[in-house]
């Protein structure tokens, strides 16, 4: 017998149709390229999004077609995200911080058909557009009259000219929940980037299950800056989770510095913001040098890599902020577990409440986890095992675009590539990467854990830990740190900060002073071309 209820397709339209209807005035702040503070609100966005979808049907473009863009987050990239996919067509947010070629592989892997950019990208444009075979319209993200005269680009058109002319009226049309709504390539460490193809049925349940009081707890009465890019994986979601409920919605643009986004998060009075641990670096850096306070922000979700406890400690003692260390990947769309305590260690000190707040936290309703050995055998929930992590959920990948690299799965489990312990109260730690941990005389060393430590130290702006070659412990830890402007810490000074802080055997063998981290299009330390960096080095007594 089958359930009387009415049956509706999750379809990405209808969130930009219920914030319309019941959030019209709801604000959307955005920095433009342009350098102003433009002004708008969902209903807004709205008619926009249907003159997007009116444009599309314009260029002829069929269900599934791909619609790329290469922008920062904004009111613009916001009305495509719900006009293409809302259409039938598939986003496909290209990621500016790559390397030129990987964006044209990339574009022609996708077949993009239209490319839609912010004025900063011009140049990326003009330098890959004839190689990027697929696509037949460029866009550029401004009015008619900031387009350059003579690009290059053969046809460019402004998207205000192109959306200008199109009525605001559009009926949605109904289709498969299954359906393709938007597409994001992997980061590609190894071999060529392969792309994770997301539904619309796998983000709306994203975007309730992220929204939730326990995840992200979102609301009508949050102005939620996104700081994390709508480039990668969708902004974790945000867009369409605050269009599910009314958020109102300040995107930073192109002005990812501290100063930028602390006088945005004041000026519209922002009180959830969303990030890479690198940008509160930086934010916090600047506040921390101007004596600086907050007067409207309550919580922080930090992710994307490991959170170090520096800054969750500043983020709560110093400015009375909450932080939500969140855990997820592009293959999860992104959200896997969010850090809220429960009931039980509300009443654990200080200490023991920090210990807690480390880990990347609990699953949230939808992504099931597990952790195995080599064997594939699950180990136990008891915060000590560790072993590979494995996911699955309605908005985890089953395979990858165009089947490439083969089914990812194992018995239905998608494996993360990480490390992980899982407690017995469901708080999962990352211990590392896979491919990053330090294996040292039989035993594993967290690289994590190792920066850890280094990035408590006053003098130190950032840390990166790796494994060095070592003839009797198989490999070693030693730390490569960036210095603090005007701070000064010496090799003996830091290794002797570890004293009493972890065991003997993983306080690193060396530091290594450098003026940068390598970091990837995403903000993570790119630790292969850290190792590249330092071929030539020997470890001390190696
Ligand atoms: P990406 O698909 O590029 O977003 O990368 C996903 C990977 O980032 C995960 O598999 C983790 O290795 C890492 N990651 C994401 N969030 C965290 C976190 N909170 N702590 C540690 N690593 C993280």
């Amino acid at each position: 017998m089958l359930g009387l209820m009415q049956s509706q397709q999750l379809l990405i339209s209808t969130l930009i149709d219920f914030a319309e209807r019941h959030h019209g005035e709801g604000e959307v702040i955005s920095r433009r390229v342009e350098g102003d503070i433009h002004r708008t609100n969902y209903k807004e966005v709205a008619a926009r999004s249907r003159k997007v979808a009116n444009a599309l049907d314009g260029l002829n473009l069929a269900f599934s077609d791909r619609v790329a863009t290469l922008a920062w987050n904004g009111y613009r990239h916001l009305e495509l995200y719900f006009g293409v996919s809302g259409s039938g067509r598939v986003l496909h947010t290209l990621n500016p911080r790559l390397h030129p070629d990987q964006i044209v592989w990339i574009a022609n892997h996708a077949e993009d058909q239209v490319l839609c950019f912010d004025m900063s990208f011009l140049p990326i444009v003009q330098a890959v557009h004839s190689r990027c075979t697929t696509i037949k319209h460029f866009i550029a993200l401004c009015d008619a009259d900031k387009l350059p005269a003579d690009s290059g680009i053969p046809g460019l058109q402004s998207y205000e000219a192109w959306i200008g002319q199109q009525p605001a009226t559009y009926t949605w049309p109904e289709f498969d929940e299954n359906s393709a709504s938007s597409m994001c390539y992997t980061s590609g460490t190894t071999g060529n980037p392969k792309a994770a193809l997301y539904s619309h049925r796998s983000t709306i349940l994203h975007a309730f299950s992220g929204a939730l009081p326990d995840a992200l707890n979102m609301s009508a009465r949050d102005a939620v800056l996104p700081v994390v890019p709508m480039f990668h994986v969708n902004a974790w979601g945000l867009p369409y989770s605050a269009a599910m409920t009314g958020a109102k919605l300040v995107f930073p643009g192109p002005a990812m510095d501290g100063k930028s986004i602390f006088e945005l998060i004041e000026a519209e009075k922002v009180s959830f913001a969303a990030g890479v641990p690198t940008v509160w670096q930086m934010m916090l850096g600047h506040m921390q040098a101007g004596g600086l306070r907050f007067s409207t922000l309550k919580r922080t979700v930090i992710g994307g890599s490991a959170c170090p406890p520096a800054m969750i400690t500043a983020f709560y003692d110093v400015y009375g902020v909450e932080v939500l260390h969140a855990w997820g990947m592009t293959e999860m769309s992104p959200l896997g577990t969010v850090c809220t305590l429960k009931n039980k260690h509300l009443a654990m000190d200080s200490a023991d409440k920090m210990k807690v707040r480390l880990k990347q936290g609990r699953g949230i309703y939808g992504v099931d986890m597990k952790i195995v050995d080599g064997e594939g055998a699950e180990l136990p929930w008891d915060g000590k095992a560790y072993g590979d992590l494995l996911v699955k959920g309605p908005w985890v990948i089953s395979e990858y675009f165009k089947g490439e690299g083969g089914s990812p799965l194992v018995d239905g489990w998608f494996p993360t590539g990480d490390v992980a312990t899982i407690d017995s109260d469901g708080f999962m730690q990352i211990t590392d990467r896979s491919k990053d941990v330090i294996k040292s005389g039989g035993e594993w060393i967290s690289s994590i854990d190792v920066e850890n430590i280094a990035m408590a130290h006053p003098a130190v702006a950032m840390a990166a830990c790796i494994g060095m070659k070592h003839p009797k412990w198989d490999e070693r830890p030693i730390i490569a740190v960036v210095k603090k402007p005007g701070s000064e810490v010496t090799r003996d000074e830091l290794i002797a900060f570890y004293d009493g802080k972890t065991a003997k055997w993983q306080v690193p063998d060396d530091v290594v002073f450098v003026e940068a981290i390598p970091l990837g299009g995403t903000g993570k330390m790119q630790k292969t071309k850290l190792r590249e960096l330092l071929k030539d080095y020997k470890l001390p007594g190696a």
